[in-house]
């Protein structure tokens, strides 16, 4: 939550230190909440490589130094553990928001929504103006459900207050920096075959999701919050894979040997799910550029190493 006394006029003289980007763009300031984080961090290397200046704000839950080490020393750059649940007194001019609800006030806002909000989906594929098939009781309801109030929520502020905003939904996203034992299936399978382990398949492995890599991500964020429109967009790969198929390019990928063993499916899993991307292409000129297989061996050498070291993901 960004307190309102936090809000200072958008252009005091506090900001007359402010020196012009080297293409004549002004130089802003920018927040990042979860920014140590998985998608957060790639975020922020490409933020910081075109000259802005970025605060990052993490409470660490499940970001990880390690992924901002790089960063250390740059006079752009500066991290804060922080809870973002607690008021926070800053000034700056972007926020994106990938860790929990916030209530911002003066600022351009994106939130980082997800496809989840779509439930398990009777429409296929998924456009933005479908409005979900959620089980609000279910085992995964508490996100699903979340993410659709902080939908609600950013819009209410956007017609109530006339906040500027952004709204994403994003699908399956996987690369380098990815929590290793999460449970995610890029991650499990990656994981998993590294270690010459069975790939762990849930249910009968025929139900499919979409995997985007995460620069295309990132780029998508930027272009967003770069654009003059609200949203919600689908930030996603179409290329629609069932888990066996996952599991059998994580194998030409890894390990031609590597296994698969069935597991019991969690409760309410989607059966599908697919990103409709029209809107994005046509109104942010944007689509994703790596297909899974060019994807995958990119987060390989970093599940290697880190593996090697022995670090399960945590932080320093
Ligand atoms: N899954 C799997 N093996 C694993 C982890 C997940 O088969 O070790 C399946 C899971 O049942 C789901 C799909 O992979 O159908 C995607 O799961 P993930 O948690 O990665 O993403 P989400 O369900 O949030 O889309």
């Amino acid at each position: 939550r960004f307190h309102s006394s936090s809000l200072l006029p958008k252009h005091s003289g506090s900001f007359a230190g402010r020196v012009p980007a080297g293409l004549g763009r002004k130089r802003l300031r920018i927040v990042v909440t979860g920014g140590a984080g998985f998608v957060g961090s790639h975020l922020v290397d490409k933020l910081i490589a075109r000259g802005d200046e970025v605060i990052v704000i993490d409470n660490f839950f499940t970001g990880r130094k390690e992924n901002l080490v790089h960063l250390f020393g740059n006079p752009r750059f500066e991290l804060i553990r922080h809870d973002v649940v607690e008021p926070i007194l800053l000034e700056v001019d972007q926020i994106y928001h990938l860790a929990c609800p916030a209530s911002p006030v003066h600022y351009k806002f994106l939130l980082t929504s997800t496809s989840e909000v779509y439930g398990d989906p009777l429409e296929h594929p998924q456009k933005e103006t479908y409005w979900g098939n959620v089980n609000p009781i279910g085992e995964r309801s508490c996100y699903d459900e979340g993410k659709r109030t902080a939908e609600t929520l950013t819009m209410d502020y956007h017609r109530g207050a006339d906040v500027e905003v952004r709204i994403a939904r994003i699908f399956n996203t996987y690369g380098p920096r990815m929590c290793l034992d999460d449970g995610r299936v890029v991650s499990n399978f990656v994981a998993q075959a590294i270690r010459k382990q069975p790939m762990t398949v849930y249910g009968n492995g025929k139900q499919t999701r979409s995997f985007q890599y995460v620069s295309d991500l990132v780029e998508g964020l930027v272009a967003l919050m770069e654009s003059e429109h609200v949203g919600p967009f689908n930030l996603g790969n179409p290329g629609e894979f069932t888990m066996l198929e996952l599991a059998e390019v994580v194998k030409e990928t890894i390990d031609p040997s590597a296994t698969i063993e069935f597991r019991p499916n969690t409760a309410d899993d989607p059966h599908k799910r697919k990103p409709d991307i029209s809107k994005a292409k046509e109104l942010l000129n944007w689509e994703p550029k790596i297909p899974l297989r060019e994807g995958l061996p990119l987060m390989v050498s970093d599940f290697r190493n880190r593996i090697l070291n022995g670090d399960e993901g945590k932080g320093l």
